[in-house]
């Protein structure tokens, strides 16, 4: 049980409440939740910040208040199919009423529901701290967690249109915790992919979209290219399978978004060649 409460009222209360004994609090469904590492005695409240629970789009962005829960932002008719497909990844509509966005990205589990989506989207934030605001990629965000630790995510942002995504979660059933969660998009004939491997993180595959935005490539060379790379780092798991069943399923999962992302594109995929 929390020993202190602070509940803020803007995202600047929230951001001068903040000190190095308390922690930050969303949906509180990763923090409250048993074995958790980010727990603490002392937490700020940001759940109920009007600034932080809206949703707004100029036609080609939508701007999420990083308190948007996941089921507001699948209730909303403005997000785009991409970001509802990931959402409902997190199968308990209990838990998507309380867990947000802001928090999901915060807390950058190797089993994220979203973060493989919001990269691969190229989605950005905001961040507000003590010596002012930015916004910077969520790629950013998530890779450079030294650099960004503790800042408040005001919101978040991501495209609209004109680009295509797809998203692909592994699990051995809707409620369990994912082996794999993988996103590949195409925007401007670019692919940029990007997974989350669990018990091991999370990886951005440029050499592999590289490769996919300069030519046609079969399922089997993608698998093949995917099982080579030795920067993804795996072991066998009792849980989440052999090292060799994750990469092969790694591979095969960008080979059917690649297939999937071709076909949504008319078939022209996103290569000149
Ligand atoms: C049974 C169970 C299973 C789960 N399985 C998964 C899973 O498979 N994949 C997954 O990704 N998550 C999982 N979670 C964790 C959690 O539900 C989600 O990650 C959720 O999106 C966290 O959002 P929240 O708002 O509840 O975050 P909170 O619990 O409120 O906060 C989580 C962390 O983010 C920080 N934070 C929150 N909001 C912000 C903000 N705006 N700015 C800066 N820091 C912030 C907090 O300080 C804290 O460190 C699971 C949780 C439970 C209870």
């Amino acid at each position: 049980m929390a020993d202190k409460l602070i509940i803020a009222g803007t995202p600047a209360e929230a951001v001068a409440s903040k000190n190095a004994q308390n922690i930050y609090m969303a949906g509180g469904t990763e923090v409250m939740r048993l074995g958790s590492l980010v727990s603490a005695d002392s937490y700020v409240s940001i759940r109920r910040i009007p600034e932080m629970t809206g949703i707004e789009t100029d036609g080609d962005t939508i701007r999420a208040g990083a308190a948007c829960t996941f089921q507001q932002l699948a209730d909303c008719e403005l997000v785009p199919g991409y970001i509802k497909e990931s959402l409902r990844f997190m199968a308990s509509r209990t838990r998507r009423n309380m867990a947000t966005i802001g928090g999901n990205i915060a807390i950058r589990r190797d089993d994220s529901f979203l973060i493989p989506t919001l990269i691969a989207a190229s989605a950005r934030v905001s961040l507000l701290g003590q010596n002012g605001s930015c916004e910077v990629s969520v790629k950013d965000y998530v890779f450079d967690k030294d650099k960004y630790e503790g800042l408040l995510i005001t919101a978040v942002c991501f495209p609209a249109r004109n680009i295509l995504v797809r998203s692909y979660r592994s699990a051995n059933t809707a409620q369990s915790h994912a082996r794999l969660t993988a996103s590949l998009s195409l925007a401007g004939g670019r692919y940029t992919a990007c997974a989350a491997v669990k018990n091991s993180g999370i990886y951005m595959l440029d050499d592999l979209a590289a490769e996919l935005s300069g030519r046609r490539m079969s399922e089997d060379e993608i698998v093949t290219f995917v099982k080579n790379k030795a920067d993804i780092h795996l072991d066998d798991d009792l849980l989440y399978g052999s090292a060799d069943y994750r990469r092969y399923l790694t591979g095969i999962s960008f080979a059917l978004m690649y297939e999937e992302l071709n076909a949504d594109n008319n078939g022209k995929g996103g290569c000149a060649k």
